[in-house]
């Protein structure tokens, strides 16, 4: 048996039909496949009957619009912009503006409150500046509230609350070329001046909700998992429903989300329905406390060490130890086919891509019969096993989730043939010809992944000469400098990932990107640059690089079963991601910063 995580080694002896499981994929893929693709989805905000209210927020909050003018603005209070925030305030900002839609920060996690919410990366990893704040993280895989509580942490060591505005959206940002300066405008009425401004308004901001028909005629309780009511099901974070003691309950979607959920609401609802349309990959999570003697033990420069280890062995460059060790590291191979990396580039291409198929045949042989092994029903068991390759869907993690379907009280519902729930009514979820009657829906269904204010015109961007970011975009195609700066927008920045790097810790490749920012500001502060802004010539040679370089993930993702990994199943033709994967990336970043990059973008003041 080849050691599978392994291209260099042959392909023989295999004890399963590599031809048979081809054929079940392809099958398991057109079973699944909407002409509608991403049409089929709404956005939550004010749709089909589905609450979009901050439940954490004052509804009567209200405050004077602002007219004052800060150094620094940044868009949006997760850990994009609270890193943001931080490493300006290190490298010497003064006033630091973090406008958020939320009532606090924390972004995501200031939004996901639902029960059985943790984080699926190491929380030693994940959660940023642990040792700036002296902290380390009570579990492995840390509980959201333990991170929501660390991201206001975050914002109180480094003054971010000082010029907050909460519950306010920022609405528009233009240019303005005499004062050298960003206005920004929002919702309530502000019209605020910075000199630079970040936008790091987030990857997974706008819920979505299928376009099920009859969604809006539900006559029961609903809210999406994002916006989770515990007024409803009583309760928190940590479980205990007890409002839904007497209730028949139905859980649309089973991703990342739904596997943390599901668990919680087995253990205290009447009835539950859980509606599938492609089961997710669950793999042993095996959380545990924090060693309080490990964590005595840790040396300075512990956290960014153990970062860049993982990192490194998830995109496929060699190392001697594992530190993280789990099954994100140990699996690290087959993630290539997502966030793709050159290693193994020695390897002929058809060589290698057999091996890597044999590989992820192996894992997902594994997890099928992980499957198996936990479920008692061999129906339901059938039902929860998945048919694609590892990365086709984001890998999930749980001790729970399958050993929930166990439960008398809780039924899979299989719709996959029907490409999804066919229909909702006053007091019913119907699929095939059968209405499962519920109280409650609750839709764990995902969001909008990626699409950020910019991308989705949400917040449009004025810059020089009144041009729109989206709309020169949209005429002129994707260009930046590193994914971080454009042309004809001076002293703007935009943390994500357009042509640069990611990673599934994506918080490590934040806080890159966030120190770049901060690094170019500071010598901007230092050499009184009129404005940062890329030449046209190091952004064309930028864009070149990223087509150079873009990995072609197009087969693959063709082949997988559909969901927003490759646009509901017609993947983009071209990846605007750095083919040589994010450590690439980050070193390139650090070279381009020793050796003279910062010509590339500051633009010195007129004499
Ligand atoms: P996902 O988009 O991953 O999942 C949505 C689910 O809804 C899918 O199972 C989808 O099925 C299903 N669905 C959509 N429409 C229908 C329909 N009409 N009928 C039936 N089912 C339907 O959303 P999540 O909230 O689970 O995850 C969102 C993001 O958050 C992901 O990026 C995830 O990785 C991340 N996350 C990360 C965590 C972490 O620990 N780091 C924890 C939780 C979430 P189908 O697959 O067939 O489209």
């Amino acid at each position: 048996m080849p050691e599978p995580q392994d291209p260099h080694n042959d392909v023989q002896d295999l004890d399963f039909d590599p031809e048979a499981l081809r054929a079940r994929y392809r099958a398991e893929r057109d079973r699944r496949i909407r002409p509608d693709g991403g049409a089929q989805y709404r956005h939550l905000a004010g749709e089909a009957g589905v609450d979009d209210q901050d439940p954490y927020a004052d509804p009567e909050f209200t405050r004077e619009p602002l007219h004052d003018r800060v150094e620094a603005l940044v868009v949006g209070g997760g850990f994009g912009g609270l890193l943001a925030g931080a490493r300006l305030r290190q490298a010497g900002a003064q006033e630091i503006r973090v406008i958020e839609q939320g009532g606090d920060f924390g972004g995501t996690w200031y939004w996901n409150r639902y029960p059985g919410i943790h984080c699926d990366i190491e929380s030693y990893i994940y959660l940023p500046l642990l040792e700036e704040l002296g902290y380390v993280p009570q579990w492995k895989y840390a509980p959201g509230e333990e991170i929501r509580q660390h991201a206001q942490a975050i914002a109180r060591h480094f003054g971010l609350y000082d010029h907050a505005c909460f519950q306010t959206q920022v609405t528009g940002l233009r240019w303005d070329e005499e004062q050298s300066e960003w206005v920004v405008r929002t919702d309530r009425g502000d019209e605020m001046r910075a000199r630079y401004v970040v936008v790091s308004s987030g990857t997974l901001s706008q819920a979505k909700l299928p376009g099920i028909p009859g969604i809006e005629t539900f006559r029961g309780h609903t809210f999406h998992t994002s916006r989770w009511d515990y007024t409803y099901t009583g309760g928190d974070a940590s479980g205990g429903l007890t409002g839904l003691a007497d209730k028949r309950v139905a859980l649309i979607g089973t991703g990342a989300t739904a596997i943390q959920v599901v668990p919680h609401l087995g253990a205290d609802a009447a009835q539950v329905y859980v509606f599938q349309r492609t089961p997710s990959s669950v793999d042993v999570r095996g959380n545990r406390p924090t060693d309080p003697q490990w964590a005595k033990s840790l040396k300075p420069g512990w956290q960014r060490r153990r970062m860049e280890n993982f990192l490194k062995v998830v995109t496929g460059v060699r190392q001697d130890e594992d530190l993280v060790n789990d099954a994100w590291t140990s699996s690290a191979r087959l993630q290539e086919k997502l966030i793709p990396t050159n290693a193994y580039a020695d390897v002929p291409a058809e060589e290698r891509e057999l091996a890597y198929e044999i590989a992820d045949f192996q894992k997902m042989n594994e997890l099928r019969s992980r499957v198996e092994t936990v479920v008692e029903d061999p129906e339901t068991a059938e039902k929860l096993k998945p048919w694609y390759r590892y990365m086709c869907k984001r890998p999930t993690f749980s001790d729970h989730y399958l050993q929930t379907f166990n439960r008398p009280s809780v039924t899979l519902v299989d719709t996959a043939d029907t490409h999804g729930v066919e229909r909702i009514t006053e007091n019913a979820v119907v699929v095939g010809d059968v209405e499962y009657e519920v109280d409650c829906i609750i839709f764990a269904t995902g969001f909008d992944v990626g699409r950020s204010g910019v991308l989705s015109g949400k917040l449009p961007v004025y810059g020089r000469d009144g041009a729109g970011l989206l709309q020169t975009w949209m005429t002129e195609g994707l260009k930046t400098l590193h994914g971080l700066t454009t042309r004809g927008f001076p002293n703007l920045f935009l943390l994500g990932s357009m042509q640069n790097a990611a990673s599934v810790n994506f918080v490590h490749i934040l806080d890159e990107q966030a120190s770049h920012v901060a690094e170019v500001v500071a010598e901007a502060r230092k050499r009184q640059a009129r404005y940062v802004e890329p030449t046209a010539e190091a952004q064309d040679a930028w864009v070149t690089t990223i087509r150079q370089k873009a990995a072609d993930l197009y087969k693959f993702q063709a082949e997988c079963t559909p969901g927003y990994y490759n646009n509901e199943g017609s993947p983009r033709e071209r990846s605007e991601s750095y083919g040589d994967g994010p450590v690439a990336f980050h070193e390139l970043l650090r070279r381009w910063r020793s050796q003279g990059g910062m010509r590339e973008v500051l633009v010195e003041s007129e004499a």
